[in-house]
């Protein structure tokens, strides 16, 4: 049983907080357990909930189409949720269930340890930084415990107002770029060990 299968089975099952009474089916995440970058937005929507895959109603197609113009598709990213099961009526999601859920969230990222995370929208960033506001930081690197966090808009607030596709669009493209240094720097420590042992004895 691979990890993907293993916590999508824990969630299936999850009643942790009362959206596991009303789901119709959990959205645990898809793509890659070896993902340089996991994007993570705030909860499964109606679509989400009937077919139990995370972005696929018009924010997930605006979605495939940032990804596609910077080069990248679904197969090479890991993408899901703060929460795995859909508030009714998509609300937005209670402390308590955020607290209940996001040790599912946790998990993922340490099984994948990806070179960045990308916040979709507010309420993503705001579980890794609870005072910023996402207006002031979009855009920009930040770290958090060691690991890269780059914010951005969801993409549903593309779909109510232009201005927010174009910044999208800018930030998906410095977010590749990112991504290259990122994986750049990654493969230049994993490709000479002597490096590490430097790092160990610089300490
Ligand atoms: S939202 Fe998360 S904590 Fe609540 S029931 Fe679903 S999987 Fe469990």
């Amino acid at each position: 049983m691979n990890v993907t299968q293993y916590l999508a089975e824990e969630i299936n099952n999850c009643r942790k907080c009362s959206l596991g009474f009303e789901r119709t089916n959990t959205v645990p995440g898809e793509g890659l357990y070896s993902a340089s970058v996991v994007f993570i937005g705030e909860a499964p929507g109606y679509n989400e909930d009937l077919q139990g895959r995370p972005f696929v109603g018009a924010a997930g197609r605006l979605f495939d189409n940032l990804l596609l113009q910077v080069g990248l598709n679904r197969q090479d990213v890991f993408i899901t949720n703060i929460l795995k099961c859909r508030p009714p009526n998509n609300r937005d999601p209670l402390p308590a269930e955020i607290k209940a859920c996001t040790p599912f969230l946790e998990k993922q990222i340490q099984k994948i340890q990806p070179n960045i995370i990308v916040t979709l929208g507010r309420f993503s960033l705001s579980y890794f930084f609870p005072t910023l506001q996402i207006g002031k930081v979009r855009g920009k690197l930040l770290k958090w415990n060691n690991q890269y966090i780059y914010p951005v808009y969801h993409p549903a607030a593309a779909l109510r107002n232009t201005k927010f596709y174009d910044l999208l669009k800018n930030d998906f493209k410095q977010m590749k770029q990112f991504l290259e240094e990122k994986s750049a720097e990654t493969s230049a420590i994993t490709d000479n060990p002597e490096s590490i042992q430097l790092s160990f004895f610089d300490d």
